[in-house]
């Protein structure tokens, strides 16, 4: 793992730095970091500002808690959305997804995550309470359960169908068009549209 040659410190930060991105291992990240420095110093110094940009611009829309510049982000506010539709989301990824496959005009509540006992996840870490607040607002009339249909997904959507319908909340659940273990990230646009009009009463 270490190097035979001592690398100065700003190299080994900037290669430290991007092995904790997803999927990101010591040897890629290494050569992110010369391809950097090396060919693309512009681009680094984009990315670096692009990066305190985000970080410091960017905070959770306070109804649907994706990414937001505002207190409330666009889709939240837009005029045409219908009120009576919630879809439960773990990312922001996720929720471009499903926006991609045009088949869904309602709101979103996004988690930014999904539960993960062992990783010590659970409803309080991911705000369930928030939720709750945001789909019992009088306007919403049918919950979808758009998670993962990986283990963790499957969990969360179970949980959050219990919590829902014991407030009296219509809840739906994507078919199951989308393949065990799949992340919707990774499905195509018309599957999703077809598990969204496809969805069963959870
Ligand atoms: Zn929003």
């Amino acid at each position: 793992m270490d190097p035979s040659l001592p690398e100065p410190e700003p190299l080994r930060a900037l290669i430290q730095a991007l092995r904790g991105l997803p999927g990101v291992g010591a040897r890629s990240a290494r050569r992110m970091a010369y391809h950097l420095l090396q060919h693309d110093p512009d681009g680094a110094l984009r990315l670096g500002r692009a990066l305190q940009d985000a970080v410091g611009q960017l905070r959770h829309c306070l109804r649907c808690n994706s990414f937001s510049q505002a207190d409330l982000c666009p889709t939240c506010t837009h005029a045409d959305r219908d009120q009576n539709l919630l879809c439960v989301v773990e990312t922001p990824a996720d929720q471009n997804m499903i926006e991609a496959s045009h088949g869904y005009r309602g709101l979103y509540y996004v988690l930014m995550g999904r539960l993960a006992p062992l990783e010590g996840v659970g409803p309080d870490q991911l705000q369930f309470s928030r939720l709750l607040e945001r789909a019992t607002d009088g306007a919403v009339r049918e919950v979808i359960l758009a998670t993962n249909f990986t283990a963790e997904g499957e969990t969360t959507a179970h949980y959050l169908s219990d919590m829902l319908r014991a407030r009296g909340l219509s809840v739906s659940r994507l078919a199951r068009g989308v393949p065990s273990g799949g992340e919707l990230e990774y499905v195509d646009a018309g599957t999703i549209a077809w598990a969204l009009h496809e969805r069963r009463p959870s």
